[in-house]
Order: structure tokens, then sequence, then C-alpha cells
């Protein structure tokens, strides 16, 4: 298995850093993950056809997350892609393709439908809200375990992956605060792909930034629960933060080995 990370970013525009998205290539398969700012673009630029796309897959409906899915979704159809795009996610996940694909797009693609090179079936979709409290999906090569873990409670829901294949694994959080699902999930696994956005000061001290996993939490928690290597995204760069001094919180914590600081297109065999 390989972990491409196509954005290390998160809600600011930043050139170098863009929005939250990764490939997991596992069974011959590339599986996406969050679909943010640029995803489509930095697809092309890691070389994956995105016309072979078949399986997306949503931490959550924050617009970070999302933001480049209809292009995506749309580009890759008229690029070619003749089979129905799968889309896994939490609540409103059914919702946010049917308002896009059926309204907000529908004459856009009613316009396209007859052009001959648009293979019909790359209009269609199908999408899934995972409503259980961890449902498996059974891929040819590699299965995607998936929990709720916590955002924004009560306002957003929120999933985490597991995908194993040959024996390995590699967890993708999207957004969270420390919770037990997601550390259950993560226990022992080869890399672990979470969110660093702030420094804990910021996250103790602002009331959004309960929303967020404290570096240094995150550190002593992964290294508890036997977690191998540890790649840090979602950098929320701005005034008063920056990546080293959260990432030295990690690994005060997590230690130097294993630990990777996330930048976009970077590629972690597993
Ligand atoms: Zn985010
Ligand atoms: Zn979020």
């Amino acid at each position: 298995m390989k972990l491409i990370l196509l954005g290390s970013g998160a809600v600011r525009p930043d050139l170098e850093r863009w929005g939250p998205s990764q490939i997991v290539h596992a069974g011959g398969e590339n599986l996406l993950i969050d679909c943010g700012r640029g995803a489509t673009m930095r697809m092309v630029q890691a070389g994956i056809p995105i016309q072979e796309l078949r399986r997306v897959f949503f931490t959550h409906h924050h617009f970070d997350h999302n933001c480049d899915f209809a292009y995506l979704f749309l580009s890759s159809w008229t690029l070619g892609r003749n089979h129905p795009m799968e889309i896994y996610g939490p609540r409103d996940t059914e919702r946010f393709c049917r308002v896009l694909f059926e309204e907000l797009y529908r004459e856009d693609i009613n316009t396209r439908r007859i052009q001959p090179t648009y293979p019909p079936r790359g209009r269609e979709y199908v999408a899934r809200d995972v409503i259980e409290d961890e449902w498996t999906l059974e891929g040819k090569d590699y299965t995607v375990r998936m929990v709720h873990t916590i955002h924004k409670p009560q306002i957003l829901d929120n999933l985490a992956f597991r995908i194993e294949s040959g024996g390995r694994s590699v967890v993708v959080a999207g957004d969270n605060v420390v919770c037990e699902s997601l550390m259950k999930l993560a226990e022992g696994c080869d890399l672990l792909v979470h969110e660093c956005s702030f420094p804990s000061s910021r996250i103790e001290e602002h009331k959004w930034g309960g929303f967020h996993t404290p570096p240094r939490l995150l550190g002593r928690w992964a290294k508890e629960r036997g977690v191998k290597r540890l790649l840090l995204k979602h950098f929320c760069i701005q005034k008063g933060v920056a990546v080293e001094p959260m990432v030295e919180e990690v690994r005060s914590e997590f230690g130097d080995e294993g630990l990777i600081v996330g930048r976009d297109l970077m590629t972690v065999e597993v």
C-alpha cells in the first residue's frame, strides 16, 4: 500500500499547502479520502488518472474537505469515466451529492449528455451515508473500516477510516478531538494520518479550538496505542501558527522515529 498526501493545508488559500485530501493506494486501486481545495489538480500532478477513480470517502462535510468534489466528479466524467462513482461518508453525504448533481448541476449535465464522447455511466453515482456505529467495506484486496469520531458534536457527523491490505494498515482521520473510537481504530497501525491544526495553547484558549486535537495529546495517545508511523497534516498556518512548534509538541511525546511532517504530493510506502 501507499499513501499519497495530495493536500496538507486546510481552509486558508496557500499555494504550498492545498486543501485536505489523500489517496490510499490499496489492492491496485486508488481510494480518495476527502476532496479539498485543488485535490483534482494535485491528482493530475501525481499522475493519478482521475477517470479511473471509483471510490471516494469523506471524513466530514466542512467545505475545506469537500469543495473540489463537483469539479472532480464532472471533469472525470468528461475525461472518459464510464462507471458510477461510489461515495461513502457521514450523514448528509447522499444529500450533498443529490444537491450537486440532481439540482445545482442538473442543467449543466443535461447540456453535456448529448456529447458522444462523455460516457453515460460516468454521470451516475452511488452515495451512502454511513450511519452504523462501525461499518466495513470489502474491496478486491483490501478492507475499509469506518467509525464515527468527534469533531463538532451535535453538528457535524465525522468518520475515520482504517484501510488494510496485505497485512498492512493505514488509518486516515479527518478533523477531530481526542476520542476513544479513533484511538481504538488506530491501535497498532502502520501509519496514522492525522490533523495537526493548531498549537495546544491556542486550542485551549479559543472555544472553537476545542474542535481539534492538541498536538501534544496526539503524540501521547499515538505512542500509547502503538501507532508505528504518524503523518501530520491539516496545518492551519496563519499569524502565530507555524508548523515546527506544533511538530515539536508531537515529537516531545511520540519521539522522532516514525514522525512525518506532511507536505503536498508526498508519497509514503506502507
Ligand atoms: Zn478541516
Ligand atoms: Zn472540520
